[in-house]
């Protein structure tokens, strides 16, 4: 099991590069280590020298071998260690990890980090994949591809609900790409908790909007929209 993990197969092929005879993945590790470690004789790489201080710092057993989760004491996969390990802070570098913090649903998480890392499937994004879909934003009427920068910022429907909200997302330079001015309009509200909910809560609904107008004909005028954003995100705050 160990030779087909990722480590195992760039080690196996690491020693089957040294022009001696080659390595068999059924071969234990104990044995793999017998039979290849003691004739390495030729100059190594650094790289190379580094891979093989690794193997010999490996301490081996009689035990098969078998895949071990290094999250958990018991070396068992649990989705609460996961979670756990993803959100621990300092783990990441990712611009994003802030998202994980605010107090809304994880479906609107994950929603949200789709869309910051430009993955939401829209119809720029489809028709980047060669799908046929309908062109134009159904909530502007606006004859472009419907890229995300267009629907959650640039967009005129957009911008009022977020003006009736009291945000300012069409004043950010045109230049910005959409990382940045995701990252912008949540950057002032990073500690207060209920305007997090709200900035999150509003990306949602937009997306929500455009999918009803969509799949389903129906349209909402601002005023509910705003009035459901509100009061879902406040829910979202009691319950999450
Ligand atoms: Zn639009």
């Amino acid at each position: 099991m160990f030779w087909y993990s990722n480590w195992g197969a760039s080690f196996l092929f690491f020693f089957n590069s040294l022009d001696k005879p080659p390595l068999r993945r059924n071969i234990s590790l104990k044995a793999a280590r017998l039979e290849h470690v003691r004739v390495l004789t030729a100059p190594l790489t650094f790289q190379q020298h580094l891979s093989l201080q690794e193997a010999q710092q490996l301490s081996l057993t009689s035990q098969k071998d078998r895949l071990l989760w290094k999250w958990t004491t018991h070396g068992n996969f649990t989705t609460a260690s996961a979670y756990k390990h993803l959100v621990s802070a300092g783990k990441t570098d990712t611009p994003f990890f802030f998202l994980w913090k605010i107090k809304v649903p994880p479906s609107l998480k994950l929603f949200l980090l789709l869309l910051a890392r430009g993955r939401l499937l829209t119809q720029e994004q489809l028709l980047k994949r060669n799908l046929v879909c309908p062109q134009g934003c159904v909530l502007c009427n606006d004859n472009c591809c419907e890229p995300a920068l267009h629907l959650f910022f640039n967009c005129p429907y957009s911008d009022s609900i977020w003006r009736s909200l009291g945000f300012q997302v069409s004043g950010m330079p045109p230049e910005a790409s959409l990382q940045e001015k995701f990252l912008a309009v949540f950057s002032p509200a990073c500690s207060q908790q209920r305007r997090m909910s709200l900035i999150s809560t509003t990306f949602w609904t937009i997306w929500f909007e455009r999918n009803n107008r969509t799949f389903r004909q129906q349209a909402r005028p601002i005023g509910a929209v705003q009035q459901w954003i509100i009061n879902e995100s406040t829910i979202f705050m009691k319950c999450c």
